[in-house]
């Protein structure tokens, strides 16, 4: 077996071993050094004899540093590694870094779902938002009657979606920290792959009432359903109002056809889960360069996750298209910051189990990995959680959210992803009823065991068959094809994860 050792940086002091399985001690590396104990893959190797108190290097940045003496050919785990404070949010550079010129790429199209305020979506899909969480399990029974009963009869519909939460009554809703919630909700409502149709379901009692839920002139046409009604008499009576209610809406959006639009009306949100020391090599590159041909093309990208991107914050500020934007990343990440103190804990509480047994040892590494998703272009505007981007607001996006899959994915869709890219090397079967999610595997053997979950194999760049550069070129073009209609493999399991509010206000 021919040793392979993926290294980031020139002046990297340590690299990741490529091979499936691992290399056992005695392995002679390319570059003549010798392995004095088995390394597993994905996992780093000194290259040089690193003394102790030395920083180790992966990403042409510190990582950690060494608490022992580290000769060459050791494997250098979470544990040899101390990991840095992180950065102070003060004198940070503000906007200095002048982007590499990216030339416009023109003639990219998708065939999209135009919608009466301009959007596209990328699925046609009838959405019923909820109030509350209380009604949760009448409309369950109604989107399955809607789903066997009225949706054959309008095939050019793409699904129903009940959007369900756990938000809405025995909360603090006028706390700080509320509008958080609600405008996710609100924002979601409203999302370009649902037409324009909103159909809301409500108790009648609850605290997040439909009028402080939906802006005026968005309540549905009669209003929402609400089963506290003097109308509703019996479970058959809910279940009927909400059927009929929903033939409204299946009829205009059956009449909908997609149509020829330009990649610019693609909102693509990039998130990472379940990684590995392959994420940062492979996938995330691979998105980053698909990131890179969006921006090139008039798109709307957004990259999030606030503790795995905190540890670069430098390179997001001076990456900032003006000093404002690189002023909000520091007021979202100082928010953020001050957040995870309140409930005794910092940014390095992120990092899993597997993410270490991935070779990932601290957040640190794992930042440095995740943040490459969002290309090299200036980051032209800030979004805070729950809020939803303007028509006019296109290119690079910092949208500020927790890494937490399920929380990240629902505060996207707020924002107005029509389009969802998410890397795993660990592997997760992540999908959104709400949006497409084209998954990426950063490693081949998770893409060859996982073959009907994985959307595509970055783990290619690893085994030396393809560029960084043509796995974002596939990855651009699967994107396309994906918004026009191509399904994915969480669409045709109907894996779906549940919309997971973030609630930074308390519960009653
Ligand atoms: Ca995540």
């Amino acid at each position: 077996m021919t040793p392979v050792l993926i290294r980031m940086r020139d002046d990297d002091n340590v690299a990741i071993v490529g091979n499936e399985g691992g290399l056992p001690a005695g392995t002679v590396l390319p570059g003549g050094v010798t392995l004095r104990e088995r390394v597993p893959q994905a996992h780093k190797v000194s290259l040089v004899d690193i003394g102790a108190g030395t920083p180790v290097r992966r990403y042409g940045v510190t990582i950690g540093t060494a608490r022992e003496p580290i000769t060459a050919g050791r494997w250098v785990h979470e544990r040899l590694l101390e990991m840095p404070p992180a950065r102070e949010l003060r004198g940070l550079p503000m906007a200095t870094h002048r982007a590499p010129p990216m030339p416009p790429l023109a003639g990219h199209t998708f065939q999209g779902y135009r919608n009466a305020d301009g959007s596209v979506g990328t699925r046609n899909l009838l959405a019923i938002s909820t109030t509350v969480q209380c009604v949760a399990g009448v409309l369950d029974v109604a989107v399955d009657r809607i789903r066997r009963e009225l949706l054959p009869r309008y095939p050019n519909v793409d699904g129903v979606v009940g959007l369900e939460h756990t938000y809405g009554c025995g909360v603090a809703i006028d706390a700080p920290g509320a509008e958080i919630p609600i405008r996710t909700l609100r924002h979601i409502a409203l999302n370009p792959n649902f037409g324009g149709e909103v159909m809301l379901l409500s108790l009648g009692c609850e605290k997040l009432q439909p009028e402080r839920l939906l802006p005026p002139g968005t309540i549905p046409i009669g209003g929402a359903v609400r089963l506290q009604d003097d109308q509703h008499v019996g479970f058959d009576s809910m279940i009927g109002s909400i059927l009929a209610t929903a033939e409204h809406h299946l009829e205009r959006l059956n009449a909908r056809r997609r149509e020829t639009v330009p990649a610019s009306e693609l909102v693509v949100g990039v998130q990472c889960g379940g990684s590995d020391a392959f994420s940062g090599a492979t996938a995330n590159p691979a998105v980053g360069y698909a990131t890179d041909l969006l921006v090139r093309a008039g798109a709307a990208v957004m990259f999030s996750e606030n503790t795995e991107v905190r540890d670069a914050v430098e390179q997001l500020t001076s990456r900032a298209a003006t000093p404002d934007v690189a002023e909000a990343i520091v007021r979202e990440l100082g928010w953020y910051d001050t957040y995870l103190a309140r409930g005794g804990v910092d940014r390095s509480a992120n990092t899993t189990p597997g993410n270490k047994a991935g070779g990932l040892s601290n957040i640190v590494e794992k930042a440095m990995g995740s943040v490459v998703k969002s290309g090299s272009a200036a980051i032209s505007h800030v979004l805070p959680p729950g809020e939803k981007l303007a028509r006019d607001q296109r290119g690079l996006v910092f949208a500020a959210t927790p890494a937490s899959d399920f929380i990240c994915g629902t505060l996207q869709l707020a924002a107005g992803m029509n389009l969802h890219v998410f890397t795993t090397g660990r592997g997760t079967p992540y999908g959104l009823a709400a949006c497409p999610v084209v998954k990426v595997a950063t490693r081949s053997d998770l893409a060859r065991r996982w073959h009907d979950l994985m959307d595509m194999n970055a783990g290619r760049i690893a085994d030396g068959a393809q560029s960084i550069e043509e796995a974002g070129w596939d990855l651009f073009r699967l994107l396309l094809d994906v918004a026009s209609g191509r399904r994915t493999w969480a669409e045709q399991h109907r894996l779906a994860n549940a919309l997971v509010l973030f609630n930074p206000a308390p519960v009653t």
